[in-house]
C-alpha cells in the first residue's frame, strides 16, 4: 500500500487537513474592501458597529427587490423603492442572510428617501455572484454610490463569492480584523469537513471485500458496490 494513502480512520479524524483561510484585501476611493469565503460566517456588525446611531439600507436579497419585500412589512422597517430601510438605533435589527443579500450601514448622517434613491438608482451589487475585481468597470456604479454616501460600511453575503466588506474608517477595519474570532471560524470549517467525510463514508460504505482494490499496487480490500477501497473510491 502506499505511504500516503489514508487510513479510512485518519480520513475520518481529519488526520490530514488543515484550515487556510483565503482573503484579498485592498483600498479603493478612501474605503477598506476585503473579501472571503471563509468569512462568510462573520457577522460584521458583532465585531464592530458606529459609535453613533445608524441605519441598516438592505439593497438586496436574492433577487433585486427582495430586500424590500422580506423587510418592507417588518416592524422597524419600511420599503423605500428596490431597498428596505430600518430605524436608526444603536443596535442593529436582524438581518436575513440565508440567501445573496447585501447592506450599507449609515451613520449618523442625515439622508432623506429622496437622497437615498437619487444616490442609489440602479445600484447593482457587483461582488455578489462573480469574482468581480474592485478596479473592474462594471463596479464603477457602486463606486460612485458609495463615494457620494460614505456609509460606515457595506457588506455582502454571496452564496458563491463569501462575504465582501467594504469599511470608511482604518481604525474600524483593523478593529474588524482584530476580532475576528479565528477559532469559530475554523471549527466551523472543521465541524463541515468531518461532517461531509462521515457523510461520504456512510455512502460508500465499509471495505469489505473479499477482492482487493482494482487500483495496481494497492492491497485493501474493495467497497461493496465499488472495485476500489475507500480512499481510491473518493480520490
Ligand atoms: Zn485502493
Amino acid at each position: 500500500m502506499p505511504q500516503s494513502l489514508l487510513t479510512i480512520q485518519q480520513y475520518l479524524a481529519l488526520a490530514d487537513w488543515r484550515f487556510a483561510p483565503t482573503m484579498e484585501e485592498g483600498q479603493r476611493d478612501g474605503f477598506y474592501w476585503l473579501r472571503s469565503m471563509h468569512l462568510v460566517v462573520v457577522d460584521p456588525l458583532d465585531l464592530v458597529r458606529p459609535a453613533v446611531p445608524f441605519a441598516v439600507l438592505a439593497t438586496y436579497f436574492d433577487w433585486h427587490g427582495g430586500s424590500a419585500q422580506v423587510y418592507g412589512h417588518e416592524p422597524g422597517w419600511r420599503a423605500l423603492g428596490h431597498f428596505a430601510l430600518s430605524e436608526t438605533a444603536a443596535v442593529p435589527p436582524r438581518l436575513y442572510t440565508e440567501a445573496d443579500c447585501a447592506f450599507l450601514i449609515l451613520d449618523a448622517q442625515k439622508y432623506d428617501d429622496d437622497h437615498l434613491i437619487a444616490t442609489l438608482g440602479d445600484f447593482e451589487e457587483p461582488y455578489l455572484f462573480e469574482p468581480v475585481s474592485p478596479d473592474a468597470p462594471q463596479a464603477m456604479p457602486f463606486w460612485q454610490a458609495l463615494s457620494t454616501l460614505r456609509p460606515f460600511c457595506y457588506f455582502s453575503y454571496g452564496l458563491s463569492q463569501g462575504l465582501t466588506l467594504i469599511m470608511r474608517e482604518h481604525d474600524d477595519y483593523m478593529r474588524f480584523m482584530d476580532r475576528l474570532p479565528w477559532d469559530m471560524i475554523e471549527k466551523t470549517y472543521r465541524d463541515d469537513e468531518c461532517k461531509k467525510r462521515r457523510e461520504e463514508f456512510e455512502l460508500f460504505g465499509p471495505e469489505l471485500g473479499p477482492e482487493v482494490c482494482s487500483v495496481p499496487d494497492c492491497d485493501r480490500l474493495r467497497l461493496k458496490n465499488i472495485f476500489k477501497c475507500f480512499m481510491h473510491a473518493i480520490a
